[in-house]
């Protein structure tokens, strides 16, 4: 896998987190929680999640009508549940059980469970052999009646010799973290879509409490010099709480399908799937469980994971 420390911010209760693409989004909530008790383990943040920008009443009343709660919060109210901010607008959304997940004690976890039966190799070649799957690596020759590949951005790479032809779009996205100047301070994730502080950026708190990531938002990725001295001028301007010198930068391929931020599918040769799509990780547990019973929803006609608003038409993407 690759991936930050932290991951999404999601808003996440018994009834369902990210209202704009609510059933995925809820049934991977649910599994979640359902991972933390099989793993004995604290997976999702519940530091709240500061939504800034257009259409708060209707955010509202979308999560409203999910049963997530959320408050419309005044600046002063901002400034408490996100001390590091400079508020952009006089309201903003605060989903107070949204948080960031802890990607580290998720693979830690996960690892943990599988022990020894997992086995790190390279994978050179995944072949379909009509009714059986072969797969050439640096650990062996191996024979399997079904393959799972998920390989992110190498994908194209493994599939080659599947037919497969998949529209994923691959990127380099870059986040930075930022040191926080008064650690021990409320420090809320972060949904800036206002564009006041001239930038549409997320961020979240590591876990080490100590430093804040934020990376950018928009549609287009911008070349990393460029994204990191956005992302600097974001953090003097609207993150006072923040030291603008970036901590560390995390650089990374992201991958993209035509039909929306969060969208994912399979595809199928024979008795292999090739998982693509972007913003996967917070559907982790829930593609898992797909992934593993060749769920017909998976399929690319069904668009999962394409963003909907709450009346059920197809949204722009989200963060
Ligand atoms: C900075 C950053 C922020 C992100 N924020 C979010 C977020 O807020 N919410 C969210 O849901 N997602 C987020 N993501 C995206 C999320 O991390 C990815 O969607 C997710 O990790 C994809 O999982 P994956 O297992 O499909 O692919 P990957 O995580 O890319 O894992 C693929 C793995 O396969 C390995 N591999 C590739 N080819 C081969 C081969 N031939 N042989 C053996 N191994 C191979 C790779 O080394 C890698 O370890 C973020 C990613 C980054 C980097």
């Amino acid at each position: 896998m690759r991936f930050g420390d932290v991951v999404l911010v999601a808003a996440c209760s018994r009834r369902g987190f990210r209202v704009r693409v609510s059933r995925p989004a809820a049934r991977a909530c649910e599994e979640w929680v359902r991972l933390e008790a099989e793993l004995d383990a604290s997976l999702l943040g519940r530091q709240g999640v500061l939504i800034c920008g257009p259409n708060g009443g209707g955010r509202a009343a979308a999560f409203e009508a999910a049963g997530v709660p959320a408050r419309v919060l005044g600046r002063d109210e901002q400034v408490a549940a996100l001390s590091a901010l400079t508020p952009p607008e006089d309201e903003a959304l605060l989903d107070e059980l949204g948080g960031a997940i802890d990607v580290r004690a998720v693979v830690d976890g996960l690892a943990w469970a599988l022990a020894d039966q997992l086995v790190t190799a390279e994978v050179f070649a995944v072949r379909e052999r009509g009714g059986h799957v072969e797969l050439q690596t640096s650990e062996g020759l191996w024979e399997a009646g079904r393959a799972i590949v998920c390989p992110g951005a190498g994908l194209h790479e493994l599939t080659a010799e599947l037919g497969l032809d998949i529209p994923l779009t691959l990127d380099l996205h870059a986040r930075a973290a930022f040191a926080v100047r008064e650690p021990g301070a409320a420090l809320a994730c972060l949904q800036d879509r206002s564009g006041a502080h001239g930038e549409i950026v997320y961020g979240a708190p590591m876990p080490d409490g100590r430093h804040y990531a934020v990376g950018l938002g928009g549609e287009h990725e911008p070349p990393v010099d460029e994204a990191i001295a956005r992302l600097t001028a974001y953090v003097e301007r609207a993150l006072p709480g923040l030291d603008p010198e970036p901590a560390s930068v995390r650089l990374c391929r992201t991958s993209i399908l035509p039909w929306g931020a969060d969208a994912f599918a399979t595809w199928r040769a024979g008795n292999v799937d090739a998982l693509a799509g972007a913003n996967l990780f917070k559907f982790g547990p829930l593609l898992g469980e797909l992934l593993a019973d060749r769920s017909d929803e998976l399929l690319p006609d069904a668009q999962l994971g394409r963003a909907r608003t709450a009346a059920g038409q197809p949204s722009s993407p989200s963060a």
